[in-house]
């Protein structure tokens, strides 16, 4: 039979996505990215925002109407804290819980008769990768799920329980699956990746080391990692050329006041120190992150402390985020709301200043050469190729001696007039604007 997959949301989802797909894969179903000729329609919702929240409830009334003769399995964060209402929205036919992922693969099967659901399992190493099917380079491997901690504005902590870990075994059964199916990068991805093996006496440090001696896939990624339980010694790691020199460590305020009242683990003092062991250990290391505006009751004076730790610390890119509150959490009932004025003022001032630091990121680069994953064409079939650096820099080439999927090592000549992205031979209106540059600073 024919199944379609749909998520919103985090990597986490996108991982389960892709791990479901290969499970029906091998059980001889076929995977369609059109959910009108789909026999089965799986939904991984989300519930990180309330316009998340939203979304999730009409892309389900999309499905539907899209295809009523379709099975619907909704799964995901929303599902996981709305089940009843969910389950009781039309078309709808399966609501299976964050915590019985696992199961998800047989229970929807359960929805069909045993003729159309029990074909014979095929070699999960000759079936196609669902992954190149969908036109994707870069694989999430979900390498935990669930989270110990309880930030005061966080429903993901609610909707997905206490932390479970794969298996070393497992991720790297998986990894190398992947890399046979022709993959050449993955990210490990899951809730609190940090807490890996927290329950299993393993550890994030002790996952990628195995990883990096038991596969041979040419990039690995961390997706959003907290910054705190990584061990001293953690960035040694990246000294091999397969971890990618880049990692997201969301901060969410650069004011302790305002961290206090999130209950974050980590203080401004910790996270500066680190990332510049970070710094200090790889040259150039990227660290990202990600930023609430307008927590309830940030004042005016939090939010200068606030801007003043962004710009100090130099983040090579950010998602900044107006606070939303969230029903079921703490911070939903904190007291003195910041007004939507203010918070939309904030925001583009962060806004404006992320912009700036991410283009002064990328010119640290120009002038060196890297390694890039070229993943798609712009536009048509004759546009400009993208990939991305080890950085995870955006970089883009015109020209037809590119191929999807393949690793070149290139120069990095140039910043794009939009300051996101970087260009490889560089047409000559952007080479043109492009700064000379004084190599003393860039190292
Ligand atoms: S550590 Fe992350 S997942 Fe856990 S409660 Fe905090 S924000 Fe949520």
């Amino acid at each position: 039979m024919y199944v379609n997959f749909q998520a919103l949301g985090c990597r986490l989802n996108e991982a389960e996505l892709e791990s479901w797909a290969s499970q029906f894969m091998l059980r001889g179903h076929e995977i369609t990215t059109d959910a009108a000729e789909a026999d089965l329609v799986v939904f991984n919702s989300c519930a990180v925002t309330a316009q998340a929240e939203r979304k999730s409830r009409q892309q389900i009334n999309r499905l539907q109407r899209r295809n009523p003769a379709a099975r619907l399995v909704v799964t995901g964060c929303h599902a996981s804290l709305h089940a009843d209402a969910v389950g009781g929205t039309r078309g709808v036919d399966l609501v299976i819980d964050n915590r019985d992922k696992e199961a998800l693969v047989e229970r929807a099967l359960g929805l069909f008769d045993s003729g159309k659901a029990a074909l014979p399992p095929v070699e999960i190493g000759d079936a196609p990768n669902a992954l190149l099917q969908r036109g994707r380079h870069r694989a999430f491997i979900k390498i935990q799920d669930g989270c110990r901690y309880r930030c005061t504005y966080c429903i993901v902590t609610l909707a997905r329980g206490e932390e479970r870990s794969r298996s070393e075994d497992d991720v790297i059964a998986e990894i190398n699956r992947l890399h046979r199916q022709g993959i050449d990068e993955v990210a490990l991805t899951g809730v609190h990746v940090g807490g890996y093996g927290s329950d299993t006496g393993s550890s994030l440090y002790r996952l990628l080391d195995r990883i990096l001696e038991r596969t041979a896939v040419a990039r690995i990624r961390l997706a959003s990692v907290e910054p705190w339980d990584l061990p001293d010694g953690f960035f040694r790691l990246f000294h091999d050329p397969r971890l990618m020199p880049h990692m997201h460590l969301p901060i969410q305020s650069g004011c302790d006041s305002v961290l206090r009242r999130m209950a974050r683990r980590c203080k401004t003092a910790e996270f500066a120190g680190l990332v510049e062991r970070a710094r200090n250990e790889i040259a150039l290391f990227n660290v990202t992150t990600d930023l609430i505006v307008g927590f309830p009751g940030e004042t005016e004076q939090e939010w200068r402390q606030t801007v003043d730790f962004v710009r100090r610390t130099g983040f090579g890119d950010m998602h900044v985020f107006p606070f939303s509150a969230r029903s079921g959490t703490k911070a939903a009932r904190l007291p003195d709301p910041v007004d939507a004025a203010t918070k939309k003022a904030r925001s583009q001032e962060m806004l404006a200043l992320a912009r700036e630091l991410k283009r002064a990121e990328l010119e640290r680069h120009l002038g060196t050469s890297a390694p890039v994953l070229w993943e798609r064409r712009l536009g048509d079939a004759i546009g400009d190729w993208i990939g991305y650096t080890p950085h995870y820099h955006k970089i883009r080439c015109a020209g037809d001696s590119i191929e999807a999927a393949r690793i070149d090592t290139v120069s990095i000549d140039a910043v794009d007039d939009d300051g996101a992205t970087l260009w490889h031979r560089p047409p000559a209106a952007v080479a043109a604007v492009t700064p000379r540059i004084d190599f003393s600073r860039s190292a």
